[in-house]
């Protein structure tokens, strides 16, 4: 009888999409924390939700890699809806949740990268 380990997802690295704490997180998902082929440092462990396909992806470059349409930001009054998803524990956060956040999850208290700052105007409209 073969001892098969259940542990061995978190050993996988191919690029793929992942069920991650019950939610499906599309594009070249690498680790069961939501890194990707892109972004993959100890703090890239956060999933976006794009508005346009109701989808969670890693990040932008997986959702251009993975869909043939343009990503659309999330508008300044949809900023209770629920979009960004903490790889670590598996909450979800609203956008306003997220964006007052300061890079720490309400949760679980794991840090998020602070760099995604720079890329906030794809993903949410009015940020600055
Ligand atoms: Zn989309
Ligand atoms: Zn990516
Ligand atoms: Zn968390």
């Amino acid at each position: 009888m073969k001892n098969l380990n259940s542990n061995s997802e978190a050993e996988d690295t191919t690029p793929h999409n992942r069920m991650i704490a019950g939610v499906l997180v599309k594009g070249k998902v690498i680790d069961h924390q939501t890194r990707c082929t892109h972004y993959h440092s100890a703090l890239d462990i956060i999933a976006i939700k794009f508005k346009c396909c109701n989808t969670y992806y890693p990040c932008y470059s997986c959702h251009q890699e993975d869909t043939d349409h343009v990503a659309v930001p999330w508008l300044v009054d949809e900023r209770d809806t629920k979009a960004i998803l903490c790889g670590a524990c598996g909450h979800e956060l609203t956008i306003a949740e997220y964006l007052s956040s300061h890079n720490t999850c309400p949760s679980c208290h794991a840090s998020f990268n602070p760099n995604c700052a720079k890329h906030y105007g794809l993903y949410f409209e009015g940020v600055q």
